[in-house]
C-alpha cells in the first residue's frame, strides 16, 4: 500500500508513555490527570447505564449536554449561542477538529497552522487534500509573529488554526491579537478552528479570551473544546465544538459519517454533573494554579530553569544548564531512563524547530505526591 500519510509515526505522546511503563519512570509526559475525576461524575455513568440509556444518541449530541454547553458559553464568554443549531458534540475535540477540517479544506488549499502544534492538525487537514503552512510563534513568548503570519497568507489560504491556552507552553491568546487576526483575514474566504481544550486552565486571574467572546471571527469560526480537560476524564473523549449555524451543520454533515454520535451514559452524566455542580467551573483554575505553583516551587531548586506556564497543564522547561549537549528528543529519553522522570520534547510540535531548542514538556495534571516525588528526582541532576 502507498500510505496516504507517509509521515505519520506512533504519537510521542504513546511513545513517551510507553517508555515510561518500560522503565518505571514517573510519567509527566502524556497529558493526563492520575487524580480521580469527581465521584458524582463517576456515579452518574453507572446510574445511567442502568437506567438504560445505552442507545445511540442524537447524532448532534444530547440536547441536555447541549444546553449546558450552550449556558456555559453565555456565562463565561457572554454570547446567546443555539444548543440546536450551533452545539454539536463529539467523541473528543480530535474529532471535532478532524470534522471542521473535512468540511472546509479541499484538495490544494492551504491551512496556516502556528509552531509549535498539537500533533493531530497536519495529519488532518493532509487527508482533506490541504497543505499546511508553518508560522512558528514568536520566543520566548510564544506569541503570534504578524508578519510571518501576513508572509502566509496566499490566496489558496482557507482556514487558520489556533490554540490558546497553547499546548506545549501554556501561553495566552490577548483580545489585541485576536483583533489583529480579524483585521487581517477580514473580507477573505478563511475559516478558524480555535481549539480551546484548556479553556479553563488559565491561571493568575487572567480570564480566558475566547473566539466565541469575538463576534467578527466567531461568525466563521469552529470554537472546540473538550470534557476531557475539563472533568479530569481525558479517557472518555467527550468534547464540542460551537460553530455558527451554517458551519455547523456542514461540520454535521462530516461528524455523521465519522462517527454518528459520542457515547450515550456519559454524555447524560457530564449533563447531570455539569448542572448539579457549577462550582466546578469556577474552580478549576484555583485548583490547577496551586498544582502548577507547587510543581514550580520544588523546581526552583533545580537547575532546570522557566517561567510559569499561563494556562494549561503544562510546564515548559530549559535544560540548557544541564544537558546543552542533548537534543530535547535525546533529553526527554535520558530524563526517562537515567532520572526515572518522563518529559515530552518540544521539537516534535514543529515543522522545524529551532535549532537551539533546549525545551521539554512535564504535565503537572498529577497528585501532589507524585510531583513531589517527580521534583526531587529533578532537582538531584
Ligand atoms: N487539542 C489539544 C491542544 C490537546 O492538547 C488535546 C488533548 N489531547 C486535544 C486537542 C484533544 O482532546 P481530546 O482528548 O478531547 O480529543
Ligand atoms: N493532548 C495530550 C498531550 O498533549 C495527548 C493526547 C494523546 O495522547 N493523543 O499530552
Amino acid at each position: 500500500i502507498t500510505s496516504k500519510l507517509p509521515n505519520v509515526g506512533t504519537t510521542i505522546f504513546t511513545r513517551m508513555s510507553q517508555l515510561a511503563a518500560e522503565v518505571g519512570a514517573i510519567n509527566l509526559s502524556q497529558g493526563f490527570p492520575d487524580f480521580a475525576a469527581p465521584a458524582a461524575l463517576c456515579d452518574a455513568v453507572g446510574r445511567h447505564i442502568a437506567a438504560g440509556h445505552n442507545q445511540y444518541a442524537p447524532m448532534t449530541g444530547l440536547p441536555a449536554l447541549r444546553e449546558q454547553v450552550a449556558a456555559k458559553v453565555a456565562t463565561f464568554y457572554g454570547r446567546a449561542v443555539s444548543a440546536d443549531s450551533e452545539v454539536t458534540i463529539t467523541p473528543g475535540a480530535t474529532e471535532a477538529i478532524f470534522c471542521a477540517i473535512q468540511a472546509v479544506v479541499r484538495s490544494g488549499d492551504e491551512v496556516i497552522v502556528l509552531d509549535p502544534c498539537y500533533d493531530s492538525y497536519e495529519p488532518s487537514v493532509e487527508l482533506a487534500g490541504g497543505r499546511c503552512v508553518h508560522v512558528p510563534l514568536a520566543l520566548p513568548g510564544f506569541s503570534i509573529d504578524w508578519q510571518r503570519m501576513k508572509d502566509a497568507l496566499s490566496p489558496r489560504t482557507r482556514m487558520i488554526i489556533l490554540n490558546s491556552p497553547h499546548n506545549p507552553s501554556g501561553a495566552l491568546i490577548s483580545r489585541a491579537e485576536l483583533d489583529q487576526l480579524a483585521e487581517l483575514i477580514r473580507g477573505r474566504d478563511i475559516y478558524l478552528v480555535s481549539d480551546e481544550v484548556y479553556e479553563h486552565l488559565v491561571f493568575d486571574g487572567v480570564g480566558h479570551v475566547s473566539v466565541l467572546a469575538h463576534d467578527e471571527l466567531y461568525a466563521r469560526s469552529f470554537v472546540v473544546s473538550s470534557f476531557g480537560k475539563t472533568y479530569h476524564v481525558t479517557g472518555w473523549k467527550t468534547g464540542y465544538v460551537v460553530a455558527p449555524p451554517l458551519l455547523s451543520a456542514e461540520l454535521r454533515k462530516v461528524h455523521q459519517y465519522v462517527n454518528f454520535c459520542g457515547v450515550t451514559p456519559l454524555q447524560w452524566a457530564l449533563a447531570d454533573f455539569m448542572a448539579a455542580h457549577p462550582e466546578h467551573l469556577a474552580e478549576l483554575p484555583a485548583f490547577y494554579q496551586a498544582k502548577r505553583d507547587l510543581f514550580c516551587d520544588l523546581l526552583a531548586d533545580s537547575r532546570f530553569t522557566f517561567t510559569r506556564a499561563a494556562g494549561t497543564y503544562f510546564q515548559l522547561v530549559d535544560y540548557s544548564a544541564i544537558r546543552a549537549d542533548l537534543d530535547d528528543v535525546a533529553m526527554s529519553e535520558w530524563l526517562t531512563r537515567e532520572h526515572g522522570v518522563a518529559a515530552i520534547p518540544v521539537s516534535v510540535f514543529y515543522r522545524e524547530a529551532p535549532k537551539d531548542l533546549r525545551l521539554v514538556r512535564f504535565c503537572f495534571a498529577k497528585r501532589e505526591e507524585t510531583l513531589r516525588q517527580a521534583a526531587e528526582k529533578l532537582c538531584a541532576i
